[in-house]
């Protein structure tokens, strides 16, 4: 005869006992009980079996962690700490089970912070924070844990603490720190940096007036790129982009990754507004050269949204918003494309771009030339004249007014001077009759190295008196400059090259400093000469002439265009007399003319 008996494991029959007999009659009540035990006792082992298995694997998880465990029952002794605990402490196993928790207590804490402790745990609750630590060598060590309570039958038998050490350099912050503050793939500062940093430079460049502005840049299609190369590519690419992006601005620019595949960029103390059209530009062909992707290199294009400071706004948000929506226009245009938030902005950049373009081409084609404007005594006799700068331009002439302030930007003026110089010194050679002559000279031009020996030998190579060249300097000029523009004035006097500051009354007009300043001549500026029926500008303008003579510096009067003017000026014992009353600027052959004319 033969007997089965399943054998079950969580449910499920897993195998089957089976025994067999000689004997026909031996499978009675009894047998079969027995056999029941035998069957509940392999269940059993083989339960156990697998639970030790189970618990094996848990203990060598719980000992190949980062974290310290340690398992107390209720009283807070000590039932089991993993191997991390006891490297970490420095205790041996042996003494710590059976030992009160309070063999850590480092004695740091506060009786409120204590109590709020003890509470929490003996309230079922799980505890999670810093705590302080002592270790068996007596040091105190900070630590990230959580304490469980662990329950069996509704109470607590068991408190289960896991922990991480916080490295004294302080690792575990920093790398908070990074993830709080920087972008993962790229190693940029992150959205949320950024915005400090905006706030950070409006804040000081409020205060000192200077204008940034902000940039957000797209790669067009950038998914495409993730779907067809795989992530890895698309993020070394946005690594190349983030390394382009940074080299290719001034050290104190930010760059950062914004959301998805965006960055945006934070260019600080712009001189004008449409420099950030230059700069963007700029890197636009830079971001547009190939990438390296493994073996291959892949084209990607670009827009770029910009928002500036204070003219857009005057907010974090309100420039990344700003710059948001020129990015989208940008994108309407098309590929490689810059976006500007104001529109009218845009032209105006793109025409000053423009111009500044031409004037570099300009001043390679020499169509800088020098206009001249005699000047007069009170007997309308010509005594001198000022060289005045125009653009030949084709055929036309254009004045000062439309492009000296971007060759000021562009740093082309000290070159475009030099032509004027030139042609001045040529020009003297076709007068019968010299006169003097005075040349307008930029901050710039002035803080050229050597500017009075080139000068003087300049002078001398074209056989010319000294005293034929003057100088002019605004009075704004003076402002930063004017120890170095006093001495400047001195060194040149010496060699009979003598100066007039121009547009006086218009800068920071203090009739103090003329006294240490060795300049022949005052020129006072057309706006006063324009308001001469004004009694208050009258009597300005009579003192300004007293107290010039009274420093032995004679004054020039610009701008005069009127009888009335002239006949006001000469009562006033003014020197000399400039405006279309008498003369306009003209070329060299009109001052011939008028020269012999006179
Ligand atoms: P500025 O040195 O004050 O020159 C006098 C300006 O007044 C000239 O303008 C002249 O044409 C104009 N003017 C003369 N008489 C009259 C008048 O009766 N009525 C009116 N309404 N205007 C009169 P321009 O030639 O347009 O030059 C403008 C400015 O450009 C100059 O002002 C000077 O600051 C600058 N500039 C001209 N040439 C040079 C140069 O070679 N170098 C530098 N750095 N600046 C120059
Ligand atoms: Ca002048
Ligand atoms: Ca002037």
């Amino acid at each position: 005869s033969c007997c089965a008996i399943s054998i079950v494991s969580k449910n499920e029959i897993i195998g089957a006992l089976v025994i067999t007999s000689s004997k026909s009659n031996l499978f009675n009540r009894e047998i079969y009980a027995l056999f029941r035990v035998i069957q509940n006792q392999i269940e059993f082992i083989l339960d156990k079996l697998e639970d030790d298995r189970f618990f094996q694997i848990t203990l060598s998880a719980l000992n190949s962690g980062f974290e310290f465990v340690i398992i107390t029952d209720s009283n807070f002794n000590i039932v089991y700490v993993n191997d991390k605990a006891t490297e970490i402490s420095g205790y041996s196993r042996q003494e710590l089970l059976g030992k009160h928790h309070s063999v850590f207590s480092s004695r740091t804490h506060s009786k409120e912070f204590v109590r709020n402790f003890y509470n929490t745990l003996r309230s079922g609750e799980v505890y999670s924070g810093i705590m302080q630590y002592k270790i068996k060598n007596g040091s105190i060590k900070d630590f990230y844990v959580n304490i469980i309570p662990f329950f069996e039958d509704k109470k607590i038998t068991y408190y289960i603490s896991v922990g991480k050490e916080i490295a004294k350099d302080d690792e575990l912050l920093q790398e908070l720190e990074k993830l709080l503050n920087y972008d993962a793939a790229t190693g940029l500062i992150n959205i949320y940096s950024f915005k400090k940093a905006l706030e950070q430079f409006i804040e000081r460049a409020t205060y000192e007036k200077t204008i940034g502005a902000v940039a957000i840049i797209n790669p067009i299609d950038f998914k495409k790129i993730n779907e067809a190369f795989g992530f890895e590519t698309g993020n070394s690419i946005l690594q190349q982009i983030a390394k382009r992006l940074t080299d290719n601005l001034r050290a104190y620019d930010r760059v950062s990754k914004l959301e998805s595949d965006r960055f945006g960029i934070l260019l600080k103390d712009l001189k004008a507004e449409e420099d950030i059209l230059i700069v963007v530009s700029k890197l636009l062909l830079e971001l547009a050269k190939p990438y390296k992707a493994k073996d291959k290199s892949i084209s990607i294009s670009f827009n770029i949204g910009l928002s500036l400071f204070p003219k857009d706004a005057t907010t974090p948000d309100g420039l990344l918003d700003k710059a948001h929506i020129a990015l989208s226009d940008a994108k309407e245009k098309g590929e490689n494309q810059i976006g500007f938030f104001r529109k009218e902005l845009e032209k105006d950049a793109t025409r000053v771009l423009q111009l500044k373009a031409d004037l570099e081409l300009a001043l390679l084609n020499k169509e800088f030339i020098a206009y001249y404007q005699p000047y007069v005594d009170r007997n309308q006799k010509i005594v001198g004249a000022e060289a005045l700068m125009r653009w030949k331009k084709d055929n036309t002439i254009v004045p000062p007014s439309e492009f000296i302030e971007y060759l000021e930007q562009t740093s082309l003026i000290v070159d475009a001077q030099k032509l004027i110089i030139n042609q001045v010194l040529e020009d003297l050679k076709l007068l019968k009759k010299p006169i003097p002559i005075s040349i307008n000279l930029s901050s710039q031009s002035l803080k050229q190295r050597h500017l009075s020996d080139n000068l003087i030998s300049n002078i001398n190579y074209h056989n010319i008196p000294n005293n034929l060249i003057k100088l002019e300097i605004i009075e704004r000029t003076l402002l930063n400059n004017f120890d170095y523009v006093a001495r400047l004035i001195k060194e040149l006097k010496e060699s009979n090259i003598l100066f007039s500051l121009d547009d006086f009354g218009t800068g920071f007009s203090s009739l103090s400093y003329l006294a240490s300043l060795d300049v022949e001549i005052l020129k006072i500026d057309i706006s006063f000469v324009r308001d001469l029926d004004n009694p208050k500008t009258k009597s300005i303008v009579d003192s300004i002439i007293y107290l010039a003579h009274s420093l032995g510096i004679k004054t020039t009067a610009e701008g005069v265009e009127t009888q009335y003017q002239f006949e006001t000026l000469k009562s006033m014992n003014c020197d000399y007399f400039q405006g279309y009353l008498f003369y306009k600027p003209m070329d060299k052959q009109k001052l011939i003319q008028a020269i012999e004319h006179n």
